[in-house]
């Protein structure tokens, strides 16, 4: 379950949800990285001290495709990792509306973030028009083939797929079963044919208004391995629910 803050929050808020998901989760028997943490980026320093000991991981909401140098502003891959984080979130569709971010830019982002061995969740999916143009499949596709069909090695597990088409993203009206189920099965389908172990390897989320109410008809849809939540996670109370409802499937 990746929890994505987007620009929510303070000291305040962040420190609260935290101690509330530590005690809600105090008692559940969560795997390591069952549970990743994307704050905002200056929260990260202190969330990394907070979940010291947990079970609970920690995520950067993006990461610049330059290693270092004058990009003021942005923040390397490898500051992320130093911080504490193992993974990066990148190609959010937020990104690539409000700051314009293409595929290839996206994918130089995914090969800085691998080459400091970090693990990246990169989000495709298809916005209304699209969809309702018939074009989703084709859509998910090309952006997916943007990241692993390029001159690069993806060490195994090191690639997690985010679907979230854009119109189920706060908008309180996620996907059906059908539709998670036909993007994930042109996932599964274009990620073998790259290669059937590396297809094995890379876990795919879905996102776009995952609930409490939601969250297991969604995790039973095959191969549907984790929820990508924004709205409920920034609710301890919901995510927790969501996590623990995870954990028995
Ligand atoms: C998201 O921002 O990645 C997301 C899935 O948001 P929400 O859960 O609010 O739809």
């Amino acid at each position: 379950m990746a929890a994505n803050w987007k620009m929510n929050g303070d000291f305040r808020t962040i420190d609260r949800l935290l101690n509330d998901l530590k005690n809600d989760l105090l008692d559940e028997e969560m795997d390591l990285g069952q549970i990743i943490v994307f704050p905002p980026h200056v929260y990260l320093q202190t969330v990394a001290q907070s979940i010291v000991g947990t079970n609970i991981l920690l995520g950067g909401q993006d990461a610049d495709q330059r290693e270092s140098g004058a990009v003021t502003g942005s923040v390397s891959a490898k500051m992320l990792r130093d911080v504490g984080c193992d993974y990066v979130l990148l190609g959010h569709s937020e990104r690539r509306i409000l700051f314009n971010e293409d595929d290839y830019g996206i994918f130089q982002k995914l090969k800085q973030t691998l080459s400091v061995g970090l693990k990246a969740i990169v989000c495709i999916g298809e916005n209304l028009e699209q969809r309702d143009s018939g074009q989703a499949l084709k859509v998910i596709s090309s952006q997916l083939e943007a990241l692993i069909s390029r001159d690069i090695s993806i060490q195994s597990g090191k690639l997690l797929i985010a679907y979230e088409p854009v119109w189920a993203i706060g908008s309180n009206k996620s996907a059906t079963i059908g539709q998670i189920g036909k993007a994930l099965l042109e996932i599964k389908k274009i990620l073998k044919e790259v290669d059937p172990d590396f297809s094995e390897s890379t876990k795919i989320l879905y996102g776009g208004s995952v609930t409490e109410k939601n969250i297991a008809e969604i995790l039973a849809i095959d191969g549907v391995d984790g929820a990508l939540i924004g709205g409920a996670s920034m609710d301890s109370r919901s995510f927790s629910k969501i996590c623990r409802i995870a954990k028995t499937i």
